[in-house]
């Protein structure tokens, strides 16, 4: 099935509503990532890229404005147009350009969900700076644990990805940087990255990289491992208040539920749209719909002819029943 570049919009805790754009194609490969994450909720990775230089099927800056000018006049009341998907965006050298493009066309503003592994390269973050708001995972000050996590290529270095990171916020990136920091544990009940001195060793990594906002949060979707369990709330709150006790409270976010924001869109294509967002993230039923504005009724039949096709499937988690494409 053809796949968009730009696909949603889609509803996501952080974002509210954004209509997500995908830099790198995902002719071959369900994910383009030189990551490998234990939490991935696009499954696991089948070939690692080891650097932007390794991407063939990288999109261009021309075909990202003319699918963004096609989809966008047809959707309302969008939060952000949010460049993810199945890659690691920053692994497409185009990126500052493609923003640029996007943004000739829309006042929306326009954010990259990054994993943070290239911010060590100067040229990757001049692309990241074109954003009004970059969110950068960082989810331990500790080498072994981030590895232990992130399965990264060889040659990403956490020690680079925190110098890069502290000069992107140095350089007052866009208008924003965020640091996501997902925290884990194991089904068995071990933390992975969320013990007292898992939480100390952040606050003092955080302090050096200066960001201006930091996202607590924890896996939501169904991951890669199913050994991977989400941290409690009670925890959760837990970190926060000692981040907040060092950052301040305007600068730290815990995400626990989507937004609940509306707005028209008018379908061209059903089938292909709840396609292109399941490929990209796994959604329940009752996501996909908020997040695509169709109404339920509209989406039962399409979910039905997508599921008898064998272009997606079902797949169960502690959170809830999920469709993903296949
Ligand atoms: S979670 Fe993001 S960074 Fe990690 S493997 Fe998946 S796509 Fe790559």
């Amino acid at each position: 099935m053809n796949s968009r570049i730009v696909y949603g919009p889609l509803l996501s805790r952080r974002l509210g509503r954004s209509l997500g754009v995908d830099a790198i194609k995902n002719i071959g490969s369900k994910k383009n990532c030189n990551y490998d994450c234990i939490y991935c909720q696009l499954g696991h990775v089948e070939s690692k890229l080891k650097s932007p230089e390794d991407v063939k099927e990288a999109v261009t800056p021309e075909e990202v404005s003319e699918s963004f000018q096609k989809f966008n006049k047809d959707i309302e009341n969008l939060d952000y147009v949010t460049f993810s998907g199945t890659c690691e965006p920053s692994l497409n050298l185009s990126l500052g350009e493609m923003i640029q493009g996007v943004k000739k066309i829309s006042r929306v503003p326009v954010c990259v969900i990054t994993n943070s592994s290239l911010v060590g390269r100067e040229d990757v973050r001049k692309n990241l700076a074109q954003a009004d708001l970059v969110v950068a995972t960082l989810v331990s000050g500790n080498e072994n644990t981030w590895r232990r996590i992130h399965r990264p290529a060889p040659d990403i270095s956490l020690q680079e990805i925190i110098e890069g990171l502290r000069e992107l916020a140095k350089a007052g990136v866009g208008k924003r940087l965020a640091l996501e920091v997902m925290f884990l544990e194991s089904e068995t009940g071990e933390p992975l990255n969320s013990t007292d001195e898992e939480v100390e060793k952040l606050v003092q990594t955080i302090r050096y990289i200066c960001p201006d906002e930091i996202e607590v949060l924890t896996v939501s979707r169904p991951p890669a491992e199913k050994w991977v369990k989400p941290v409690s709330e009670e925890r959760l709150r837990e970190i926060v208040k000692r981040f907040v006790s060092e950052f301040g409270d305007e600068k730290v976010r815990l995400v626990l539920k989507g937004k609940n924001k509306r707005g028209k869109v008018l379908h061209r294509d059903p089938e292909e749209e709840v396609y292109a967002l399941l490929l990209r993230r796994p959604c329940t039923f009752e996501q996909t719909w908020q997040g695509l504005s169709m109404g339920p009724i509209c989406l039962s039949p399409v979910l039905k002819k997508l599921l008898g096709e064998g272009k997606i499937e079902k797949i169960d988690s502690e959170t809830g029943e999920y469709y993903r494409a296949k």
